[in-house]
């Protein structure tokens, strides 16, 4: 399978310049190739060709005095910068028939977009430098944070700038078959707990790490600091550049927490269940939406990949009743709870359940794991003896009832 990596980058302030013209000129032979095919429709005329717009736009145009400036930059960037335009209108089309999700027709890019980006191809001949650098044709030879080794040598680079004007170097990987890990024995249930990121159904409660804590309650610090700044003043505009920072480490330490815990579990799990949240129309309270919704799909992203890359299962089930009203025990269903109901009491089996470890085993069995809900249990339920019992082996108790 393809996987990205991302690394930061430390581009010098010449390097810096030179990748703002990289930037610009990217830009500016895409929104010539889109102005150049928009007005072909307008007149009626057919659809201009990839190869005929980047004769014109790129080999032609760097011969003009006014486009003369492509030439400072790598021309496979200019090249690839095309192939995106390619890519935006396959989409559209696509979307029109109904092969995937409508999506909006190509717009002009601008300066003021939150990320930029430029990709170096092979025919680049772009490469990582003995000091572990890496070398761009006509920016020279970058800084690189290298938190994770790459498993194969990829072909392809992009680098892209963000909103907060961080620079990073993404790579797109295959990866290696041999990296599928030998079977485990536990199976497991994730349910997104209230107070918890998440719940286990063997009884395990994750909370969000310390650093992602600190780095959210810095976020929340640098926000309130700019709502205190006057409009159009420019101490407002550096507060708002803070925040972007903090909204970006915010996003990093998140990130490296789903990492973390993603690896854990599909390394010591041989099947994962979770709770596609993807459903629509679920009844789900808006505390348990507003906290953890958006972090969980990427979370279940991963969890996916990784389950994919390592030989593990990974299940994702909808979530058609809500897991924390059944009974894990013996299946009883009886009505939503207040939340500040930590255990719940089966009126049937008797079981004393922890609400958020039940959830979870509920997730699990109803993903068909083997899983049981004896971590669940708070206070074991009294459990009816059967008739027969006198005087013969107690009968073992059913470790999957339901
Ligand atoms: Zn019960």
């Amino acid at each position: 399978m393809r996987l990205r990596y991302n690394f930061r980058l430390y581009p010098s302030a010449r390097q810096r310049t030179a990748l703002a013209r990289a930037f610009g000129c990217a830009r500016v032979v895409y929104n010539d190739a889109l102005r150049a095919r928009e007005t072909a429709r307008d007149e009626g005329l057919p659809f201009p060709k990839t190869g005929d717009l980047s004769k014109l736009l790129i080999t032609e145009a760097k011969q003009t005095s006014e486009r003369a400036w492509l030439g400072e930059v790598s021309a496979v960037v200019l090249q690839q910068s095309l192939r995106d335009l390619d890519t935006a209108y396959r989409n559209f089309f696509d979307g029109l028939k109904g092969r995937r999700p409508h999506m909006g027709a190509p717009r002009f890019k601008s300066k003021r977009d939150n990320r930029q980006a430029v990709r170096f191809t092979v025919n680049a001949r772009w490469s990582i430098t003995s000091g572990r650098k890496l070398r761009l044709p006509k920016i020279g030879d970058l800084k690189v944070k290298r938190s994770r080794t790459l498993p194969s040598t990829p072909s392809t680079v992009t680098v892209v700038k963000d909103a907060a004007g961080r620079y990073f170097a993404s790579f797109v990987v295959q990866t290696d078959p041999s990296e599928v890990l030998p079977p485990a024995t536990t199976e497991v249930g994730i349910d997104l707990g209230l107070g918890h990121f998440a719940v286990l159904s063997d009884g395990t409660k994750i909370d969000s790490p310390r650093f992602l804590r600190r780095a959210e309650k810095r976020l929340k610090k640098a926000q309130r600091a700019l709502s205190r700044k006057e409009k159009g003043s420019k101490n407002r505009d550096k507060a708002r550049t803070r925040v972007a920072r903090a909204h970006a480490r915010v996003a990093d330490a998140r990130r490296e927490f789903h990492h973390q815990l993603s690896t854990k579990l599909i390394r010591d799990n041989q099947a994962v269940a979770v709770e596609d949240l993807a459903v629509k129309g679920l009844a789900r309270t808006r505390l348990a939406k507003s906290v953890h919704d958006a972090g969980w799909s990427a979370f279940v992203n991963m969890l996916e990949y990784k389950a994919a890359r390592y030989g593990r299962t990974l299940v994702k089930i909808d979530r058609f009743e809500p897991t924390s009203q059944v009974c894990s025990q013996c299946g009883l269903k009886d009505g939503p709870k207040p939340l500040h109901v930590r255990v719940r009491t089966c009126q049937a089996c008797g079981a004393v359940l922890d609400r958020d470890i039940n959830a979870a085993v509920n997730v699990a069995q109803a993903a068909g794991l083997a899983v049981t809900a004896r971590r669940a249990q708070v206070r074991p339920g009294p459990v009816p003896a059967p008739r027969s019992e006198a005087g013969t082996h107690p009968t073992p108790q059913p470790s999957t009832a339901r």
